[in-house]
């Protein structure tokens, strides 16, 4: 049985939704006012892999995402830039899904923006002033959190360790019209700093504050209880606590069964700061030449609730592991004849199967799956030279089963084949290997192998078949 571990208990649980099988998953998106930096991503990675893995497992996952495409910051950096507030958000929220994309991250069932939910986002508002757990003050709305007992559980908080706007998302000018400095708003009046961004609603002319839309998007698609919500620590307070208060407040049941966190990244070994310069982008690593597949693996190989370290040498190590992957799929592809050998792959196979679960099933434990499955590949190769054609197929099959959990293999795989497709239609290098297999046949071995050497330059392996040649690359990566 899968197995995770529950903020809200402070313990690992056995998994167990809400409904039979159906897995209602939402998880907080981006603020689309700049790049995601790779600590945004990491959280995005695990949020991926938790989903592929319940999928795995058989579980039916509808999972959302929100867009917040309207706060201080994208308010702000629009207006510096000239641009609308739908212009500028769209921009990146389109380099959002580019990221996702170039990560084989699994999109959401529904992508929620703020700005298309205003509406629902009032419903709720209008829900909670009539219950007494909001009220209005200078235009605007907040939560009165002193109306919720249990505020802060989430983030194990007592009311003395609430600290005032800790998320830096508040203005100062609102802590004066506020009954309690803990209080956070749910609706912002207009000013003129908002410029042209404002709805005139039947609760004000003004703007959402951040949290509440994840409390009505969330609801809207997935209902007023919900199995699982995830994201990164940093949204544990105040966010995902202040998630809990609108929505347990407005519906009177639990919002929530399952909330997973994943920790902090370090870049390098030190802390990610403004001063250190190092929140890089997925655009920084990839104009550095690092392939985004394996920046994910990097990100993705400790386990989520442990601080991971992204290093270039992590990168390194990440593209050796790709390696052996990938060649064996390439030496699996080159089993041709048929053979009698592979009784034991099945077993093998099986018995990796059970290891992978296991690891997986014990609270999403990537680091020790992923090792599972580099014990199966090294057993795998010793398999090679005597395998059916059958049984190649069947390992093969037994990675894309698993892959479809990791995620990072079959696109890189594909590359490849793709770069064996360009080389071997180049007129040069068909050329070569045409005049190679002439010499060949003349018995002039001497040209021949000099024509190997000169493709081994351009990064071709020729190896000589039964029926011909096969070539492979020799940077699989
Ligand atoms: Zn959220």
């Amino acid at each position: 049985m899968f197995k995770i571990y529950n903020t809200l208990n402070r313990k690992i649980e056995d998994f167990v939704p809400l409904e039979d099988g159906k897995v209602k998953f939402y998880s907080c998106g981006p603020t689309v006012y700049n790049y995601v930096h790779i600590g945004n991503l990491r959280a995005y990675i695990f949020v991926d892999l938790l989903k592929r893995y319940l999928k795995y497992r058989g579980f039916n996952v509808t999972h959302v995402m929100n867009i917040t495409d309207v706060d201080d910051k994208t308010i702000r950096d629009s207006q510096q830039a000239g641009q609308s507030l739908q212009e500028f958000t769209e921009f990146y929220h389109q380099a959002f899904l580019e990221d996702l994309r170039a990560l084989n991250i699994t999109p959401p069932d529904v992508e929620a923006k703020a700005t298309d939910h205003i509406v629902e986002m009032v419903v709720l508002i209008r829900v909670l002033m009539e219950k007494g757990f909001a009220y209005e003050s200078n235009g605007s709305i907040y939560f009165r959190i002193s109306s919720f007992p249990g505020y802060g559980k989430l983030a194990n908080l007592e009311a003395q360790d609430l600290k005032q706007n800790s998320d830096g998302r508040l203005d100062v000018k609102d802590e004066y019209d506020k009954e309690h400095i803990h209080d956070f708003v749910l609706w912002k009046s207009w000013d003129e700093g908002d410029g042209k961004v404002f709805w005139e609603t039947e609760i004000g002319k003004g703007r959402p504050g951040w949290h509440i839309e994840c409390s009505a998007m969330s609801m809207k698609y997935l209902g007023e209880s919900l199995d699982l919500h995830a994201g990164g620590v940093d949204l544990l307070f105040p966010h995902h606590t202040n998630e809990i208060a609108q929505s347990e407040a407005a519906t009177g049941k639990p919002f929530v069964k399952y909330w997973a966190h994943n920790a902090h990244l370090m870049v390098e070994g030190k802390k990610m700061s403004k001063s250190l310069n190092n929140f890089f982008t997925l655009r920084d690593l990839t104009a550095q030449g690092m392939n985004p597949l394996l920046i994910k693996l990097e990100l993705m190989k400790a386990h989520y609730r442990q601080e991971a370290n992204f290093s270039v040498a992590g990168v390194e190590e990440a593209k050796r592991t790709v390696e052996k992957f990938l060649n064996l799929l390439i030496d699996l592809d080159a089993v041709a004849t048929e053979k009698a050998g592979g009784e034991n792959v099945e077993q093998l196979i099986a018995a990796t199967r059970e290891k992978f679960v296991a690891a997986m099933d014990d609270d999403l434990n990537v680091a020790l799956g992923l090792a599972v499955m580099i014990e199966f590949v090294n057993e795998a190769n010793k398999l090679t030279k005597s395998l059916s054609r059958e049984a190649a197929e069947q390992i093969k099959k037994f990675i894309w089963e698993i892959d479809a959990v990791l995620g990072f293999i079959q696109p890189l795989y594909a590359a490849y084949q793709e770069k064996v497709k360009a080389v071997a239609s180049d007129a040069e290098v068909t050329k070569m290997l045409q005049d190679r297999v002439r010499l060949r046949s003349e018995k002039n071995f001497a040209a021949a192998d000099a024509l190997r050497d000169q493709l081994l330059i351009k990064g071709i392996v020729v190896n000589d078949t039964a029926d011909g040649w096969s070539v492979r690359l020799r940077n699989v990566v």
